[in-house]
């Protein structure tokens, strides 16, 4: 994984220069129709870092077509400027460049209700999935990208 400062070196500190950061690197994707009919709970508009944008539609057209979309539930955020959960280090949100889904049912140091399937598809195409992480790290809801 990045360490918190490659990743300030590639996108800045948001904490520093939030309207610079904002202005470089986030966009405002406007989910196309057939991915919301098919994903209900999936926003208008994302706010997103533009370095995810093709790998989250991607993903998302994959389960689609592989009829694992359904596992989604609830679309619980992309771009929140914060630290991370249990330790003092800043969030991949912070940079727009991670998104939570199904929170209520993958918590923080939970359980993980995904397939196998469903997780393979994130990570065939170069995302880190929360729900691989060791039981203290373990957050089911969340994937990152770190292909910067
Ligand atoms: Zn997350």
């Amino acid at each position: 994984m990045k360490s918190q400062s490659q990743l300030i070196a590639k996108f800045g500190d948001p904490y520093k220069d939030r309207l610079g950061f904002e202005r470089k690197w986030m966009v405002l994707w406007v989910v196309p129709a057939n991915i919301r009919a098919a994903i209900p709970c999936m926003p208008a508009k994302i706010y997103l870092n533009k370095l995810i944008l093709v790998p989250l539609e991607k993903t998302l057209r994959k389960l689609i077509e592989a009829g694992l979309h359904e596992e989604i539930k609830t679309w619980d955020g992309c771009f929140n400027i914060r630290s991370k959960r249990g330790s003092s280090g800043i969030s991949l949100h912070s940079w727009g460049i991670a998104v939570d889904l199904n929170a209520a049912t993958n918590p923080f140091r939970g359980k993980v209700t995904w397939s196998a399937s469903f997780l393979k598809v994130w990570r065939d195409i170069g995302w880190i999935c929360g729900a691989d992480w060791s039981v203290n790290s373990k957050d089911g809801m969340h994937f990152q990208w770190e292909y910067i």
